[in-house]
């Protein structure tokens, strides 16, 4: 059997010393992903995370290759115990507070919600996002189950039941068309007046899409968090089995800021095809930045930031 080194590699003398070589932000899909590759290049790492992934509401994860249907805290349980092997990963349950970068080393230090500061040559953050639900009562009681965003997610689990769209505009008739691929029966509730155009009801009516616009009073629910039905403020009650909605979203986490990243207008933080941003030596993966959001594609951009910061390690090595 082969030994396998454990061991970093000798930080060579024209490196600036530092705690780690790399500290990760957040241990959801990408976090975890971006420690694997990186424990595997023999990096000395640490993956600060604290509190539950985006996900954490839904009972399953779905449309990720080889898991489809796992918990998304199972998902995570798997991903921290493939990490055991690599000596040089370590796992802190720890918020990162702050992080500022010292222009004159290029290296960073983060001050952990321990009263603990540590320093890095670089940083991933992969700190995701959180979703801003619209205040209707019963609306964060169901989320997960009966309230969802992502057909792509969960659409499979309620195809052919009655379902209901909720939001405005010319993004709610996109929306619940698209739905249509799952279900024949599609509502929008617009919760107040939809702010369609005639040529967007004349294709939602086109498609058997009727679009309710009284006021939603509250979403009643069953004991196993599905929808039971929809209640109007003039006292209609419309039985749906599941309610989809976009809701806002916002940074998890203001260290991209704190350490001068551009973000989009929608609050991803911008970054190149190598998950760079635009701070040297800072890089973003999974919902944090503008790409598809979804576990597969978070794992995906971690492995990336990973090999692209590694890269750029060695480069700086040997120089
Ligand atoms: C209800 C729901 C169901 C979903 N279902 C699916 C599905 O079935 N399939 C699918 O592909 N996608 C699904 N998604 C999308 C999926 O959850 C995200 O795409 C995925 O979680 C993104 O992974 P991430 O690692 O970028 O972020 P997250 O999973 O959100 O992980 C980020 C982690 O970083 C931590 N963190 C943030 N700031 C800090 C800090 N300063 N210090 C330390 N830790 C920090 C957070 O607490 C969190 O644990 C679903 C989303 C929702 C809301």
């Amino acid at each position: 059997m082969v030994t396998k080194p454990r061991r970093p590699i000798r930080r060579p003398r024209h490196v600036p010393p530092t705690d780690y070589d790399v500290v990760i932000v957040g241990g959801g899909a990408a976090g975890l992903s971006a420690a694997l590759v990186l424990g595997r290049c023999r990096r000395r790492v640490l993956l600060c995370s604290s509190g539950a992934p985006r996900n954490a509401p839904a009972p399953a994860m779905h449309a990720f290759l080889s898991r489809d249907g796992t918990p998304p805290q199972e998902l995570l349980r798997i991903g921290r115990e493939q990490l055991q092997p690599y000596a040089t990963v370590e796992l802190r349950e720890a918020c990162v507070q702050a992080a500022r970068r010292d222009p004159a080393t290029g290296t960073f230090a983060l001050d952990l919600d321990s009263g603990a500061t540590v320093s890095a040559r670089k940083v991933i953050l992969a700190t995701g996002v959180v979703d801003v639900l619209p205040p209707v009562p019963g609306m964060r009681e169901l989320w997960g189950r009966g309230v969802l965003h992502c057909p792509y997610c969960h659409g499979f689990e309620v195809c052919e039941q009655p379902l209901a769209v909720y939001g405005r505009g010319k993004a709610v008739a996109g929306f619940a068309l698209l739905l249509s691929r799952w279900s024949k029966d599609v509502v929008v509730c617009t919760d107040g007046p939809a702010g369609l155009t005639e040529h967007a009801r004349r294709r939602l009516r086109r498609h058997g899409i009727a679009v309710y616009e009284q006021k939603l009073t509250r979403l009643v629910g069953r004991r196993n968090g599905q929808i039971n039905y929809l209640e109007f403020a003039d006292g209609e009650k419309l039985p749906r089995y599941a309610l989809f909605v976009h809701p806002d979203q916002q940074p998890r986490s203001d260290l991209a800021d704190q350490l001068g990243c551009r973000r989009l207008t929608r609050g991803a933080v911008w970054v190149d095809k190598r998950t760079m941003t635009t701070v040297p030596g800072v890089y973003a993966a999974g919902d944090a930045t503008p790409a598809a959001q979804q576990v597969l594609v978070a794992a995906a951009e971690g492995a990336q930031a990973a090999i692209s910061l590694n890269e750029q390690l060695t480069r700086e090595e040997c120089a």
